[in-house]
């Protein structure tokens, strides 16, 4: 089985009708990116760099930050790297009091906290050191900018402000950058889903965080095992959000992703396509076997039937819908 999936890797991940596929790799730290190229990914769709700033004492200097996505740069050998900014909090907290008073993890509720961009706008200072870390590390390779747990414009607004700031202080440095790099949202609250225009009008892409989604949408903590049989990524709240993120940003020409566990989920690869998705990114030992169920996939037979689905409410009816896609 893993020799028969290992062939597919140099494959191009195109359906039966000739939909051409992106399957980029999710990534931890700088050294994950050899497991991405081995898994033959086209990139990396999720840089998640928070884990650069965790289980340690002190803050990664700018320095340190340049190093370590260079390192993720050159390891994918000139494929893309979207590097999403620091997205602490709730289940990925920082250690001790490094976060400040303000993300002290045992108040109130750490999920619906100063966590992610929202601590990131708080710190200003903190938040600027590693935009010019990624900026620096642009002259690499191909670098992404990915913000996570957007809910208001005035958030993507400030973000990009502070992107321009950052390239400004590093053009009076006389320091190189990629004057082109794009910057894109993740859409993991449900507000920003609901109010997807306020991203599509900022951004040059966006990223569907599952995780994240299902959580906020259900009221079910993600990490919570007492209420785990309750997190349903095929709820139809959870189906009509994804849906129609997908739909708009392809009506405005806005590209999108999934780089939440759904992407990475072979039973839903047909699900997803069917949606019309182009773009995934999972972690990379769900890569082939994804690639596998997109070479098999033909949407001309998957896009009715998801159409379908869609209009379902009850989950008998939508399990049976499902399976019907496999068989598809
Ligand atoms: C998500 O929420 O789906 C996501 C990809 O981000 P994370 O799992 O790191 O919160
Ligand atoms: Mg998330």
């Amino acid at each position: 089985e893993q020799n028969r999936l290992q062939r597919l890797r140099t494959m191009p991940a195109t359906t039966q009708d000739g939909h051409s596929v992106a399957l980029l790799a999710n990534i931890e730290l700088p050294q994950d990116a050899v497991a991405a190229t081995r898994a033959g990914a086209a990139g990396v769709g999720l840089f998640r760099t928070e884990f650069l700033f965790m289980n340690r004492q002190e803050l990664p200097g700018e320095e340190e930050q340049v190093q370590a996505y260079r390192r993720a740069l050159e390891a994918m050998q000139g494929l893309p790297v979207t590097i999403r900014t620091i997205d602490v909090g709730a289940d990925k907290p920082l250690d001790g009091r490094l976060g400040g008073d303000n993300l002290l993890e045992a108040d109130g509720n750490p999920a619906l906290g100063l966590r992610a961009i929202r601590w990131c706008l708080s710190q200003p200072e903190m938040f600027l050191t590693q935009l010019r870390a990624i900026l620096r590390a642009s002259v690499h390779g191909p670098v992404r900018i990915l913000v996570p747990m957007l809910a208001h414009a005035s958030e993507i607004d400030q973000t990009l402000a502070l992107i321009a700031e950052a390239k400004s202080q590093c053009d009076a440095a006389g320091i190189a950058y990629d004057r082109h790099l794009q910057v894109g949202a993740m859409i993991e609250i449900p507000a920003a889903a609901l109010a997807l225009p306020l991203f599509l009008n900022r951004v040059d892409f966006l990223s569907i965080g599952t995780n994240d989604l299902i959580q906020y949408t259900l009221a079910i903590d993600r990490a919570d095992n007492a209420v785990a049989h309750l997190y349903d990524p095929m709820h139809p709240a959870v189906l009509h959000l994804i849906a129609s993120v997908i739909d708009q940003a392809k009506a405005a020409g806005v590209p999108v992703a999934v780089c939440g566990e759904m992407a990475g989920d072979a039973s839903l690869t047909r699900l997803l396509l069917g949606m019309g998705l182009t773009e995934f990114s999972m972690h990379p030992s769900q890569l082939l076997h994804v690639k596998q169920e997109v070479l098999r996939a033909d949407c001309r037979r998957l896009v009715p039937i998801v159409r379908r689905l869609r209009s379902l409410y009850e989950p008998a009816a939508i399990q049976a819908a499902l399976a019907e896609l496999q068989s598809a």
